[in-house]
């Protein structure tokens, strides 16, 4: 039987310590973090989303910048944002809220962000920076954002106890935004990651290999409660909506309950840890801005 991972408990208390620190940063250095996030558009998810930063941000004592832009708003007219953003001291972490409407290219707003200010991590820059990150208790010292959903799944992983040194990870799912760094960071903690996809071939029993297993696929309960092998650690970090409505992961929560060691529920999981290393991550780039002072 599993130890529940709770990700909601873990969340809070990072934002507690984010808060606590972000009022010590102000008073010793005078410098108070702030993050703008930009919703162009009115998309019901995007806007929850942003709603929740906002109050996130106020719980950890960062000041919030919210720019509502509607929908017909144009790419130059965002990167001009963005760049006064930039150039703005009382701003340290910009976001802007995906996805943008079809007539905006992605990729150039988020190249515009000064990687100064990526605190989404996304910026080729920090990826590139991250790339180097030989050990994971470095990343505060090197100043790295990383991203935050990849973050938070090692942040669980430790904050519970769980050892990654020498530890058999599997990671299921390649993409950037998840896959990839989480098996990097994973790498960072000393785990032998294998890093899987649609063509991997007998999954199943490469999984149940894993002493860690990290779920990123998208598929409602793909992985098995039979390919987690007995003491293993699991990480879900799918969200996928039922027909009935509820969220479910990408492991087969009761199933995989009764083999491993440690789990993550859906919802309540990796989730709300999303939020809590975006705070972490505000709180850093202030931080490294207050040492240039
Ligand atoms: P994605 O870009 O669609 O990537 C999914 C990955 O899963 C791909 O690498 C794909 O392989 C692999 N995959 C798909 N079907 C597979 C199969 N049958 N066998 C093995 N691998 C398979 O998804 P993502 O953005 O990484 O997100 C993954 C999940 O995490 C989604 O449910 C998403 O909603 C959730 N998510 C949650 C958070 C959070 O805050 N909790 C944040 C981000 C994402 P190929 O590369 O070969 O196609």
């Amino acid at each position: 039987m599993a130890e529940k991972i709770d990700g909601k408990a873990i969340a809070m208390q990072i934002r507690e310590e984010v808060g606590r620190d972000v009022l010590k940063l102000k008073e010793e250095t005078g410098v108070h973090a702030g993050l703008a996030v930009i919703l162009v558009g009115e998309d019901p998810a995007s806007q929850v989303y942003v709603k929740n930063k906002g109050i996130a941000c106020e719980k950890c004592n960062i000041n919030s910048f919210e720019h509502k832009l509607p929908a017909d708003t144009t790419e130059d007219d965002l990167i001009k944002l963005v760049d006064e953003l930039n150039n703005d001291p009382k701003v340290h972490g910009i976001l802007c809220q995906l996805p943008l409407p079809k007539h905006i290219d992605e990729n150039k707003v988020l190249l515009a962000i000064d990687p100064a200010k990526d605190v989404d991590g996304f910026h080729p820059m920090n990826v590139g920076k991250f790339m180097t990150l030989k050990k994971y208790s470095d990343i505060s010292s090197m100043g790295l954002f990383l991203p935050c959903t990849p973050y938070g799944c090692c942040e669980l992983l430790d904050r519970s106890g769980v050892e990654c040194s020498g530890a058999n990870a599997v990671v299921i799912g390649r993409s950037n935004i998840v896959g990839k760094p989480v098996s990097m960071l994973l790498m960072s903690k000393n785990a032998t990651v294998t890093i899987c996809h649609s063509r991997t071939k007998n999954l199943p029993d490469v999984v149940r290999g894993a002493d860690i297993i990290v779920a990123a696929i998208g598929v409602p309960r793909f992985v098995k409660g039979d390919w987690v092998k007995k003491g293993a650690a699991v990480i879900d970090v799918g969200v996928n909506r039922l027909d009935t409505g509820k969220l479910c992961g990408d492991v087969d929560y009761d199933a995989a309950f009764e083999n491993a060691a440690y789990i993550t529920p859906v919802p309540g999981g990796v989730g709300p840890m999303t939020i809590a290393m975006l705070m972490k991550n505000t709180l850093m780039s202030a931080t490294n801005v207050s040492k240039l002072k």
